[in-house]
Parts: C-alpha cells; sequence; structure tokens
C-alpha cells in the first residue's frame, strides 16, 4: 500500500476542495447574478485548487483572490465568471480569445474549456513556467508567451475576445485595434483605488460600444518583462 492510500480524505484534499465544496461556490455565483451556465459549469468543473499553493489549497473555493507570488494575485471566481459571461453575451459566440496577465493559469483554463482557442501573455517568466505545467497536466491546449500583454498577440490576431486581467489607467489601443468586429473585451480601467470593469464591443462594422460592468479591485498592468 502507498502512503497517499493511508492518508485521510480530507489529507489529499477531498474535503475542503470536494465537489460539495465547489457546488457551494457555484450557488453563490448565481445568487450573485452569474447566470450563463456554460459559464458556471467550466468554473464546478476546472480544479481551482491546482491553481494555487497547495498551503492555500482550502481556501481554493472561497469567493476571493488569493496571493500567487510575484505580488500577484489568482482572481476572485465571481470576477473570473463575470469576465467569461460578458464574452457570450448578446449570443455571442466566440472562437478565438487573448488573455493578458496568464497569471497562475485559471482563467485562461476557464477559457479553454468552454471551448475556446486560448492565447494568453504574461510578463513574469516563473509564472508563466508554472501556468504552463498545470496546462499541460490538466490537459489544456493553450498558446502562451512570456511578453509585454499591452502590444497584445498581433500575428495570432484578430480575437473574437481579449480579457485584460491586470488594471490600466485607461483601454490600451493597440488591444481593441485587436479585436475582430462582433468582438468583445473586458477590461479592469482605472488607478489602484477604484477602477472598472470596461466591456467594450466592436459591432460588424468596427463601431465601438463600451459599458461599465462592476466595480473591481486587480493588480496593475507593468511594462518591462521579468524572469
Ligand atoms: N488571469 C490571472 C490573474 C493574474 S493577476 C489568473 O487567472 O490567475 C494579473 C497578471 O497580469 C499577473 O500575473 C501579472 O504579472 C500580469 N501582468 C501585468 N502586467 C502585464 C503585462 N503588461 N503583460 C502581461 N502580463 C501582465
Amino acid at each position: 500500500m502507498t502512503a497517499r492510500m493511508r492518508l485521510h480524505p480530507e489529507a489529499i484534499g477531498m474535503g475542503m476542495t470536494s465537489q460539495r465544496v465547489r457546488d457551494r461556490l457555484i450557488e453563490r455565483l448565481r445568487d450573485n447574478g452569474i447566470a450563463d451556465e456554460r459559464v458556471l459549469n467550466a468554473i464546478r468543473t476546472v480544479p481551482r485548487h491546482l491553481f494555487i499553493d497547495e498551503a492555500l489549497a482550502t481556501r481554493a473555493y472561497e469567493d476571493t483572490a488569493l496571493p500567487i507570488g510575484h505580488g500577484q494575485t489568482i482572481s476572485q471566481p465571481w470576477v473570473v465568471a463575470k469576465m467569461t459571461e460578458a464574452l457570450f453575451a448578446e449570443g455571442a459566440q466566440p472562437a478565438k480569445v487573448l488573455e493578458v496577465g496568464t497569471g497562475s493559469g485559471y482563467q485562461a483554463a476557464i477559457l479553454a474549456a468552454l471551448g475556446l482557442e486560448v492565447h494568453t501573455v504574461e510578463r513574469i517568466g516563473e509564472l508563466l513556467r508554472t501556468a504552463r505545467k498545470r496546462f499541460r497536466t490538466l490537459g489544456f491546449n493553450i498558446r502562451s508567451k512570456h511578453d509585454d500583454g499591452r502590444i497584445g498577440w498581433p500575428e495570432n490576431g484578430p480575437f473574437d475576445a481579449i480579457v485584460v486581467t491586470a488594471a490600466a489607467p485607461a483601454l490600451v489601443d493597440a488591444l481593441s485595434a485587436q479585436l475582430a468586429p462582433g468582438g468583445t473585451l473586458v477590461a479592469p480601467v482605472g488607478g489602484s483605488g477604484a477602477q472598472s470593469l470596461l466591456c467594450l464591443r466592436k459591432d460588424a462594422d468596427g463601431v465601438i460600444s463600451q459599458a461599465s460592468l462592476a466595480p473591481v479591485v486587480f493588480v496593475p498592468l507593468l511594462s518591462g518583462l521579468v524572469d
């Protein structure tokens, strides 16, 4: 018998990360206005506890942001849900998405679980390497690069959807330029105190409209690469 088989279920993460605990998070998201069943199902399925340090695993299914090192955080599940839901609003069926700010890789995994072709960019090499390992382990086929995401990924664009998971003082023009007609971009905009989750839509003629979805708190979108 292996040591693992002798462990109590709680010790191998079957307590605080059990399906029951995950379902409780889904109910909470539903109570807080997340209605898209596809999004709720992706959050139910993707194991958030595998995107954070083991020491924090017991908190993985709380509706809260958690530290992932380098002063960065994995976003709060409600925020991930809200941003993801916005991409599918008004009957949109995006196929190709760009994420700026891979971080733990969780948001990218949610998008991949929804069947999107995911491209993600991260400026901190070590976070990206860890996220890539998670994608491999969990079988997600996600394209990623170590770069300043403010330039987007022009060679692979345009994108039907763009998700920015770090806050800038204003929308980044290079990113909206890589949005396909009919596409949606969601991004937190504002300083460290008051940020707003903006949703920008480009119609079939390229005309842009904008709405604010919610007040949010994100880490800043920074320039320069870190190993
Ligand atoms: N989507 C992530 C959230 C991570 S927090 C998740 O699901 O875990 C935001 C991330 O954006 C951090 O990892 C930070 O390093 C990264 N980031 C900040 N500025 C960036 C930039 N200019 N280009 C790419 N990534 C950036």
